[in-house]
């Protein structure tokens, strides 16, 4: 009972840390708000796959990268308030290193769409093919998923692992077998 309402009061925190941060990001001197058709191919791409999410109605915070990493927001090309359904995404985020604004619109559009909007496979998955449309290079995709790459190829690893163990155990039962057949003759052989 008490783990339970523990978890309710720490819910509600965080609920209203991220409806303060919103209110934050949106009176910064340096956010822009975009909407459609500003950055009209990235909102076709949503829309067209998922027309009733009503993506184009949603407003796109373009934010300072020094101001979301006081936040605590680094290392991080955008993210979807799911509390208050606001996008945010880092300014000018191709200068920085990272995929260009409009990409990482699509990815953040994506996560306002899905069921559950921490899915990151989802987003990945359903905006690959935007990518591709553009000309990224496969280099480029590959860098772009590698968070959702790496979790697979994790688990593609850990079931080898698991599937080799079982057969070396097996072959060095045997071959402790032979040695000790061979070691200590069996009387009456
Ligand atoms: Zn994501």
């Amino acid at each position: 009972m008490k783990m339970n309402s523990d978890h309710i009061i720490f819910q509600k925190i965080i609920h209203l840390k991220m409806i303060e941060e919103s209110e934050k990001i949106k009176n910064h001197n340096l956010t822009v708000e975009v909407k459609y058709p500003e950055y009209k191919e990235a909102f076709d791409f949503v829309h067209k796959n998922f027309p009733s999410a009503k993506v184009k109605d949603q407003v796109i915070h373009l934010c300072d990268k020094v101001f979301l990493e006081k936040l605590g927001y680094e290392e991080i090309v955008g993210f979807y308030n799911d509390v208050v359904g606001m996008i945010v995404v880092v300014k000018d985020s191709e200068t920085h290193g990272y995929i260009s604004e409009d990409e990482a619109i699509v990815h953040e559009l994506l996560h306002s769409v899905s069921a559950d909007n921490k899915d990151e496979e989802f987003a990945y998955k359903e905006s690959v093919l935007y990518f591709l449309q553009k000309g990224r290079d496969r280099e480029y995709i590959i860098k772009y998923m590698s968070p959702y790459l790496n979790d697979e190829i994790e688990k593609a690893k850990q079931k080898l692992i698991e599937k080799y163990k079982v057969i070396l155990e097996q072959e060095l039962k045997q071959s402790i077998d032979k040695i000790i057949n061979k070691t200590i003759p069996r009387v009456g052989d």
